[in-house]
């Protein structure tokens, strides 16, 4: 065998010259610009930027408020307390999610309830959802697994019929839109991260979005330690122009206007962003297809995706080893592979809560077959080509040859 067809972890050439993450951040020049321009300006925090920012988010999704805040987990926090979450009650919620999905719940002192996969379009499934509602369920947080929208029409029904809040995390899915429109614009509250790995970022970054004006309000004054400088709403008589009140205990979760500036220049990109991501995902779908040991998260008519993750799913029953010799495999050809995610309560901190394994079956099963390989704007062509050249010579090594 000749050192290209060798395997890299065999002692052959990686298939890609130098290191491709599974995602990164693109910043241009005009990026760079917009920030130093803040840096020079008299506001580094709660200037004009966030304005912009917020009205800028409201253009993309299509929603009537937005609120700007430190990061994606913050965000959730927020919606999770505008929802009016409070302790003895039970928010079900996605398994198959980053952990601050679920932590957020835990910041209310309300209990998780894990709901199971779709094990087709890897999203919360609604069936799961409906064996899980009990009398102390008060709302849903559902993650827009890999940038593909959840079955928004199935679980706003069940909400409706059971008078739950939905909570849309849609941390991997911004620029999609579900039956025309735009995520964020159509659950009770969606929130969004804008750390560097998603699609925009904002070096760290989130926002809540809604259409109802008293979520907006509570969002706000959660946001800013419960404060409220709304004259009509004083409890106690207004003093003069200094003057405050604190309502409840709330939290500073603000974004600085170098944050908030960044995201407005990134936002400007997104439609090329968009669009480079589908033409990555359409090549690599094609070059998939054709591998008999592997598929992938399957599409949903309503949802046209804004893919975050790029994920393959190994059929191990067609191969020779387990998902953690291919993903050393694909690492040693310089592919930046990772798992997207550990089903949340498989975390020592939730096994000491009492949540047992075997709960969600087709989170756990999909767990052990899944790699997220690289997917980011500024991928050239070359790259994607690499990173499937990498896949199949490694697949090809390790497959059951028949
Ligand atoms: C990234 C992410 C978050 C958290 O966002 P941060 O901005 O990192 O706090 C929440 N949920 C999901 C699904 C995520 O991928």
């Amino acid at each position: 065998m000749d050192l290209v067809d060798k395997l890299a972890i065999l002692g052959g050439n990686p298939t890609c010259e130098k290191f491709i993450p599974y995602g990164t951040q693109f910043i241009d020049d005009e990026d760079i610009k917009s920030v130093v321009n803040v840096l020079k300006s008299p506001f580094l925090t709660a200037g004009p930027s966030i304005e912009q920012l917020q009205k800028k988010i409201c253009n993309i999704t299509n929603a009537k408020y937005c609120i700007a805040v430190t990061n994606g987990t913050a965000a959730l926090h927020l919606a999770c307390l505008a929802a009016g979450i409070k302790e003895g009650d039970e928010v079900i919620v996605s398994s198959m999610t980053f952990v601050a999905s679920a932590n957020a719940i835990l910041y209310c002192r309300a209990t998780p309830v894990f709901a199971d996969i779709d094990n087709k379009t890897w999203n919360i499934d609604p069936k799961s959802i409906n064996s899980k509602i009990t009398s102390k369920t008060k709302a849903i947080i559902a993650v827009d697994f890999g940038g593909q929208a959840v079955a928004l029409n199935e679980i706003k029904e069940i909400c409706v019929k059971h008078n739950l809040i939905l909570i849309e995390d849609a941390a991997h899915s911004i620029g999609t839109k579900y039956d025309g429109q735009p995520v964020g614009s159509i659950a009770d509250i969606t929130i969004f991260s804008f750390h560097p790995v998603k699609t925009v970022t904002a070096g760290e970054g989130g926002a809540v979005t809604t259409n109802n004006k008293e979520i907006y309000k509570r969002l706000n004054l959660f946001k800013y330690h419960g404060i409220t400088r709304d004259k009509n709403g004083y409890i106690n008589k207004d003093e003069g122009d200094w003057y405050y009140e604190q309502h409840l205990l709330g939290f500073n979760y603000r974004l600085s206007d170098l944050q908030c500036t960044l995201l407005n220049s990134q936002l400007d990109k997104i439609p090329n962003f968009i669009k480079r991501r589908k033409e990555i995902v359409k090549m690599y779908d094609k070059a998939f297809n054709s591998i008999q040991e592997i598929s992938t998260q399957q599409v949903i008519y309503n949802s046209d995706t804004c893919r975050h993750l790029y994920i393959i799913r190994l059929k191990l029953d067609k191969l020779t080893v387990s998902r953690k010799e291919i993903f050393d495999a694909l690492r040693a050809e310089n592919i930046g592979v990772n798992v997207h995610y550990i089903p949340v309560y498989y975390h020592p901190y939730y096994k000491n809560l009492g949540y047992e394994r075997g709960i969600c079956p087709n989170a756990e099963k999909l767990y052990q077959e899944m790699i997220t390989i690289s997917l980011f704007y500024n991928m050239k062509d070359k790259d994607v080509e690499d990173v499937i050249k990498g896949v199949k010579k490694v697949i090809n090594y390790y497959k059951i040859k028949g």
